[in-house]
């Protein structure tokens, strides 16, 4: 694959640079994208029939059961080259703004500095009734857990089907966004609003947009550059070509 030269030198010479990064990136640590993980036990269920509040009211235990599943292969898997590649791009630009739609906290291990959780983090839990976050002491042992201060269930800490984006989160977000020079999106469908309207938001205020997926998306028409490729392949080309050009 070929990294287009004005590329790199958007990157080498941008003031702020955003990525936004979907569950693709994570595909290569062997975390199933939603469509995938619709496989084993959990194939007669579709995530939008669990992720949502209405589920969880209705039916906790799996709700929760389900979580616990997708918890044991988040704490197995292991930041890829893809994510090492962007904490050393935070490294290598005047400024990176880093928000990722994903829940599984690998951004960080790989060494990414205060990423934009924008959907939540599945590790940390919450109360269903006062939407704060617990700390584990908080939580009483359940299926689900329960709160211990009010006795309600505890849920992940993580944004469901028809929730909205917290209010900060989704700020820093769109600030970033609306005064970027580049922005990266990487291994997302960019189906998924209001996610998907980030980089829409950064093209409508002039900012080069790049696109890294190995198919094609409602982004792409309007992308700057499509790479075509696998994030775990083409970051770490990318990183190699800006490093080039810094020498
Ligand atoms: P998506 O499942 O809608 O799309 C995944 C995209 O990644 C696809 O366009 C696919 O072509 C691309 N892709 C697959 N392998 C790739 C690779 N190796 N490199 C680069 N791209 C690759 O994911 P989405 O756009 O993130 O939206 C789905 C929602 O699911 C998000 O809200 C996210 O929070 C949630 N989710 C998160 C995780 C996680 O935390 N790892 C896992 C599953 C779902």
């Amino acid at each position: 694959m070929t990294i287009p030269a004005e590329l790199v030198h958007a990157i080498r010479g941008a003031g702020h640079v955003v990525v936004l990064t979907g569950s693709g990136i994570s595909a290569e640590s062997g975390i199933p994208t939603f469509r995938d993980a619709q496989t084993g036990t959990w194939a007669r269920f579709r995530p939008e029939d669990l992720a949502t509040p209405q589920a969880f009211r209705r039916d906790p235990e799996t709700v929760w059961a389900w979580y616990a599943w997708r918890r044991e292969t988040v704490a197995e898997a292991q930041p890829n080259a893809g994510h090492r590649a962007l904490a050393e791009l935070e490294r290598r630009v005047s400024k990176l703004t880093l928000i990722t739609q994903n829940v599984d906290g690998l951004h960080q291990r790989a060494g990414s500095r205060e990423p934009v959780e924008f959907h939540g983090n599945i590790m940390a839990n919450r109360c269903f009734a006062e939407q704060r976050r617990l700390t584990d002491d908080e939580c009483l042992p359940g299926t689900p857990p329960r709160c211990r201060d009010c006795g309600s269930a505890v849920r992940p800490d993580v944004v469901w089907f028809g929730e909205s984006i917290d209010e900060s989160v989704l700020e820093r977000a769109t600030t970033a966004c609306a005064t970027c020079d580049v922005l990266l999106s990487v291994g997302t469908s960019s189906q998924v609003q209001p996610a998907a309207g980030l980089a829409e938001l950064a093209l409508s205020c002039n900012a080069l947009v790049a696109e890294i997926n190995p198919a094609s998306t409602p982004l792409s028409p309007t992308a700057h550059y499509c790479l075509r490729g696998a994030a775990g392949a083409v970051l770490p080309q990318l990183l190699t070509e800006l490093k080039g050009t810094d020498e």
